[in-house]
């Protein structure tokens, strides 16, 4: 960057919140996704109205400017592919306010999922984005990835647990979207459109969160089936009857198989498929409530069931969920991890399709994840040195999303599209609608200054 363009952003944020030398910027070019690139300068604004300096300094100058939560999304969102300027939100990190009668907390966008949490359980409340990443990830990053983690098949999304926001567009104009209250419609919903943009339309400089009342009580059920089919029958009763677990997650035989090996977990012979079924509740239903999800869980294939009521067996229960993670970064250290997401009906077909590629192209492939809501995290396991493998996985991908779309499901449920996932956009939006995304985009930042390269396919980049 030009020194007179450093000069200008120093005036702006102080010369103790701006990084310019290489060495300092490295740790801000790269995300989860192992990509990385090298921004320009990085700069630690302290509220919105330096923000809005920032951005229209950025114009001026023609320099892209990328937003930065804490850098952990998975699809290279926050890389600065075309350099410039990042913008760390990492100094703007307080609970601006709480305010439990209302069930709403006022947040600034730096500040982490976990505080969030800590905050609103000290009244007995919680915010229901539940990401695994939770104690490092931001709620600016949350916001702009939609994140969500095993809570949402009961609770929601991110686009359904914020009330407002304030922003910053690409043109440096502070706007203020949405509303303190749990209804109204007053205009468009650009809290919604913002939420999950990825930072391509404005900078979330303030956000006003819609907190829950914590459950009483909470039971996990951990079910195991002697083939996938069963399981994903079960998936299907569970969500049919009334009580909505809060967590419905699935680990498929091939997942099972590496757990087994890389841990001492007690796992029936035999299991082809296994469910975690978390339910919550008042202290005086819960046990009705869980034997009601138990009903629909029980089928042909279910071969043994474990529950847990109080939480020492609960965190038994999830261990082997938790056990799984470091079992895949073991053997196959750079998986392709996707997080499709098909109509919980067609859940069985996407895993019959999915083990039909896995033939074909000779890739293992091992699924798992959020099944109540259909979003299954589908992982091929890949020898980078095979360059045969490496190329037959792409052909692979393809064809996996393709099945995706054919099921009627999207390509991705939480991680987003970031610029590793954007050529494959274009399967699941047609032109039209595609187009539309874009007359929008420059209206929130006519010289595609936010985040220029990500979110639209490169062939549609003006
Ligand atoms: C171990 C691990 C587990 C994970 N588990 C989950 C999971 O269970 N569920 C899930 O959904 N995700 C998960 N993730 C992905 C990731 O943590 C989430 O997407 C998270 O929301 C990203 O937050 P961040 O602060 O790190 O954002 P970053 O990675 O810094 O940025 C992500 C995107 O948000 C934009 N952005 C950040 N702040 C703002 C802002 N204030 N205004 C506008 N745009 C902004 C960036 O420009 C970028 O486009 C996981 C990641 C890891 C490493």
């Amino acid at each position: 960057v030009h020194a007179e363009f450093l000069t200008s952003l120093t005036g702006i944020a102080g010369t103790e919140n701006v990084l310019h030398a290489p060495e300092d910027c490295w740790n801000y070019g790269y995300d989860n996704s192992r990509q990385h690139a090298l921004p320009e300068a990085v700069v630690f604004p302290e509220d919105p109205q330096q923000i809005q300096a920032i951005v229209r300094l950025c114009n001026e100058s023609n320099l892209p400017l990328v937003t930065r939560g804490r850098g952990t999304g998975t699809a290279g969102a926050c890389v600065p592919l075309h350099a410039g300027l990042v913008l760390s939100t990492e100094r703007m990190n307080n609970i601006i306010r709480a305010d439990p009668g209302d069930r709403l907390m006022e947040v600034e966008p730096g500040v982490t999922n976990q505080e969030v949490q800590q905050r609103a359980a000290a009244d007995n409340l919680f915010w229901a984005p539940d990401p695994t990443s939770a104690s490092v990830c931001s709620v600016g990053g949350n916001l702009a990835c939609n994140a969500a983690g095993p809570r949402a098949v009961k609770y929601g999304t991110s686009r359904e647990n914020v009330l407002g926001l304030e922003a910053v567009t690409g043109t440096g104009d502070i706007i203020h979207t949405g509303v303190y209250t749990t209804k109204g419609v007053v205009g468009y919903d650009l809290t919604r459109l913002i939420i999950g943009s990825e930072g391509t339309l404005a900078v979330i400089t303030r956000a006003i969160l819609k907190l829950l009342p914590q459950p009483e009580s909470k039971h996990t059920v951990q079910a195991f089936y002697s083939d996938i089919q069963s399981a994903a029958k079960a998936v299907v009763a569970i969500m049919r009857q009334p009580v909505t677990p809060c967590a419905l997650e699935f680990i498929d035989g091939n997942a099972i198989e590496l757990v087994r090996d890389h841990s001492d977990l007690v796992i029936p012979a035999n299991t082809g498929a296994m469910l975690m079924i978390e339910v919550d509740g008042r202290a005086d239903t819960i046990n009705l409530e869980s034997g009601r999800i138990l009903e629909a869980a029980r089928n042909e294939g279910l071969l043994e069931y474990r529950i847990a009521t109080n939480d020492a067996e609960n965190r038994e229960i999830w261990a082997v969920r938790k056990a799984l993670s470091p079992a895949l970064r073991d053997i196959a250290p750079k998986k392709i991890n996707e997080d499709v997401v098909v109509p919980v009906s067609r859940i069985p077909e996407l895993i019959e399709g999915l083990d039909a590629l896995g033939r074909e192209y000779g890739i293992r492939i091992v699924n798992f994840g959020h099944a109540g809501n259909g979003n299954i995290h589908v992982n091929l396991l890949i020898d980078p040195d095979d360059p045969a493998q490496m190329q037959n996985s792409h052909e692979c991908l393809m064809q996996v999303f393709r099945l995706v779309i054919r099921l009627n499901g999207t390509l991705s449920g939480e991680h987003g599209i970031g610029f590793v996932k954007r050529d494959y956009t274009s399967l699941e939006i047609d032109p039209q609608t595609m187009q539309l995304m874009r007359n929008i985009k420059s209206q929130f930042d006519p010289n595609n200054i936010l985040n220029p390269g990500k979110l639209f396919p490169a062939d549609t980049d003006s």
